[in-house]
């Protein structure tokens, strides 16, 4: 019998907001443990809740960007249970009436062709349940042989839950689906997109079924997925382990499992007889959410073209491939700097290298990235034109665009002060390549008698006594022409 796996995630993501959902403390990550707490987020009795607006706005901008359908009217609930990081015994989330709901995301799915071992991106769409709003809880942390301490300064930080349809079919497809996700939040500014720091997680939920089958398998809920390589593992792992129990005969549990990287598998948490009632009701303490229509044509005006969108046009405004659209639309700040050098130098493909090739390189080199990036773009393709008018070589480029990122400078100032100019003047490299040969008389020779490699020799010895500055074509050409080759 051949099984296709069903898959769908719920995704939590921290909104960027400087302060909690319901009370003014801070949300900034690394803060002394419970430092950044109030009677509202520790729950002290008769403490009563506010609704921070930019969270609301933010989360409103990620419905219309996954295209639902917005809940004008929304409304908080209790979800109650019992966790020492859960000091009021109850975690304000929404259950009916969410903010948003019945979405889709087109996600583009790269796909490798084998005989041209090219990149294609297929687009495919899958479902969005909903998007709610909810708060965070704290964080218990585990010391080896001290107990466990609970630090609530998470309590109460702003989250959305991005709930997908069953509809991935594969741990690729979520893997894709998941990254694509994270890039959509990235533009929207709404998360930083870190999944070390838990400001990203993702729950699997995956079942088996007969290939084809309508009907969907007991699912399994897998936790504790704090990276994309562990969900694309675990949902492996999973996936196996499920066919084989079906294989044996056995049925498939309802449960919760945790993914132990340690040993590569899943294993249980909780099953379902233990499954949580939540007893939802709404929050006594909240008013209902009202989004005026004219609030909410101000937020979808405020939301940039997305990842997918700008893929599609940098292949057609800029003949970029796949490959390369790709790559310089992974994140708004690269696309933005890509674009406005191409206003200043209407040079696409040359500048998409410069940035995807050596300013890349430079910028990790340093730990940083395009964002703190020193090089405005204009300095950018100042630097480029200077090569491409041939008044400086693409290695000397380079060595300068070093410079460029360290100090910020503007390369003519930088070609002025160190003397970088490219020697193109053919009168001159004649006379330095008369030189060179004269005083190797021998390699000379040996050259005319068939050691066509010491041409590489006669053109190392140009640079060299030009310190790198000889125009290495017209060396070339030049050496070509008094050697007799041509
Ligand atoms: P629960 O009430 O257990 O949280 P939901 O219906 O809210 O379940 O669904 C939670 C997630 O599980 C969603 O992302 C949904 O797509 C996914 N899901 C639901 N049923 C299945 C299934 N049989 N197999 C795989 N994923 C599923
Ligand atoms: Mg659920
Ligand atoms: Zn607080």
């Amino acid at each position: 019998m051949t099984f296709e796996s069903v898959i769908g995630l719920e995704v939590h993501a921290q909104l960027l907001t400087r302060s909690k959902i319901f009370c003014s403390c801070s949300t900034q990550f690394g803060h002394t443990p419970n430092s950044s707490t109030c009677p509202v987020c520790l729950g002290l009795p008769g403490a009563l809740p506010v609704l921070n607006r930019e969270a609301l706005a933010m989360a409103v901008k990620v419905g219309l960007a996954l295209d639902c359908n917005i809940n004008q009217r929304s409304i908080f609930s209790r979800k109650n249970y019992f966790y020492p990081d859960l000091p009021k015994g109850y975690q304000i989330s929404q259950f009916q009436l969410p903010i948003a709901e019945k979405g889709q995301v087109e996600i583009l799915i790269r796909q490798e062709d084998e005989v041209s071992a090219m990149n294609y991106y297929c687009p495919k769409s899958f479902g969005i349940i909903r998007v709610h709003l909810e708060e965070d809880a704290g964080k218990s942390v585990h010391s080896d042989g001290q107990g466990t301490h609970v630090n609530l300064n998470r309590t109460g930080v702003p989250l959305i839950e991005i709930v997908s349809e069953p509809n991935l079919r594969s741990s690729q497809e979520a893997y894709d689906y998941l990254r694509n996700l994270r890039r959509i939040l990235l533009y929207l500014g709404v998360c930083n997109g870190n999944m070390e720091q838990g400001s990203l997680r993702c729950d699997a939920n995956v079942s088996i079924r007969k290939l084809n089958s309508s009907s969907l398998g007991t699912k399994v809920e897998i936790k504790n997925l704090n990276s994309f390589r562990f969900l694309r593992k675990a949902l492996d792992f999973e996936i196996k382990r499920q066919i084989r129990v079906v294989q044996l005969g056995g049925h498939i549990r309802q449960e919760t499992r945790l993914w132990d990287q340690e040993n590569g598998r899943t294993s249980t948490m909780r099953a379902k007889e233990e499954a949580h009632d939540y007893r939802y009701f709404p929050d006594p303490d909240l008013l209902d959410v009202n989004i005026s229509t004219q609030w909410l044509q101000d937020l979808q005006s405020e939301i940039p073209e997305l990842p997918g969108k700008r893929f599609s046009r940098f292949v057609e405004q800029y003949s970029l491939n796949e490959d390369e659209a790709f790559l310089v639309t992974q994140t708004r700040q690269m696309a933005d700097y890509f674009e406005d050098a191409v206003k200043t130098y209407n040079q696409p493909k040359i500048i998409f290298n410069w940035i995807a090739g050596e300013l890349v390189r430079q910028l990790k080199a340093n730990d940083g990235d395009i964002s703190d990036c020193l090089v405005r773009p204009s300095q950018l393709t100042d630097l480029i034109r200077f090569i491409e008018d041939g008044k400086i070589s693409g290695k000397m480029g380079k060595q300068i665009l070093e410079r460029m990122c360290r100090t910020g400078e503007d390369p003519g100032i930088i070609i002025s002060e160190e003397g970088l100019k490219q020697i193109n003047d053919v009168i001159v490299l004649e006379r330095i390549v008369d030189s060179i040969l004269k005083e190797n008389l021998e390699k000379v020779k040996a050259y005319e008698s068939g050691k066509s490699g010491l041409l590489g020799f006669f053109i190392g010895q140009v640079m060299k006594q030009t310190s790198g500055q000889a125009n290495p074509k017209r060396v070339n050409e030049v050496l070509l022409r008094k050697l007799g080759s041509v």
